[in-house]
């Protein structure tokens, strides 16, 4: 190997400002009468590998300072072109990657919640009493020929109560009961109603996740400065499974 070859090889290696030998290489050849210098045009195409390291003008920049000067100066810019692309294509890789996580991320959340959601088991049941009357509830006839209101999972059930018309708005207490009878509550809650004269509506959560399945009493009370109004009982049946 000659030694302008190993010189070029070390530039190859390192390219960098601080390189000892390129600084020896812009002061070492003088040449202010510029003998020999080859056209600025082949200067530049040597300082963008346009054209092969084989070329005559290779050789004689490494034998003349102001030569190397030059030509340092437009390989270096082209360096610093080709780094600035990589950094940005790596900013561009970085910010992909990141968008991969959040999305994966949001995924696992979603499914993460949608199972909590599954196991917890809330279910959402909407109860319509629109029609039912406020005067006594069902009578027995509807409770023998085994009609049910509701059909209630064995979850946590969020009831979605539509009171009967003309139901005075208010605090209500709801129990789900086994008999008609408020000592037999399963669950119990109480909320206040929402809505106007057409429509009355209270929302009461009833953890139902560990009750028999059966037949039961959505059981329903209007409280009015702790006196007790008469209570309502409605069949709702509480499913298996
Ligand atoms: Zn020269």
């Amino acid at each position: 190997m000659t030694s302008s070859a190993q010189t070029r090889d070390c530039v190859a290696a390192e390219q960098e400002d601080d390189n000892p030998i390129e600084e020896i290489l812009l002061h070492a050849f003088p040449n202010p009468e510029r003998v020999g210098c080859p056209p600025p045009e082949t200067m530049r195409a040597l300082g963008e590998r346009r054209i092969g390291r084989d070329d005559p003008a290779w050789d004689h920049i490494w034998h003349c300072s102001p030569c190397f000067a030059d030509f340092k100066t437009i390989r270096d810019a082209r360096l610093a072109e080709i780094e600035g692309a990589e950094r940005t294509a790596r900013r561009k890789r970085t910010a992909s990657i990141w968008a991969a996580v959040v999305v994966g991320f949001a995924c696992i959340l979603v499914i993460v919640l949608f199972t909590a959601n599954r196991v917890r088991g809330t279910a959402i049941i909407a109860v319509d009493l629109t029609n039912e009357g406020v005067v006594r509830g069902l009578g027995e006839d509807d409770t023998a020929n085994g009609r049910v209101l509701a059909t209630l999972p064995r979850k946590l059930d969020e009831l979605h109560v539509t009171l009967p018309l003309f139901s005075h708005p208010g605090r209500y207490v709801l129990a789900i009961l086994k008999s008609r009878s408020e000592s037999t509550a399963i669950a119990l809650g109480s909320a206040t109603t929402t809505g106007t004269d057409k429509k009355i509506a209270v929302v009461v959560t009833f953890d139902l996740s560990s009750a028999k399945p059966g037949r039961y009493y959505l059981g329903m009370r209007r409280e009015e400065q702790g006196q007790e109004q008469a209570a309502y009982y409605y069949p709702v049946l509480i499913s298996g499974g």
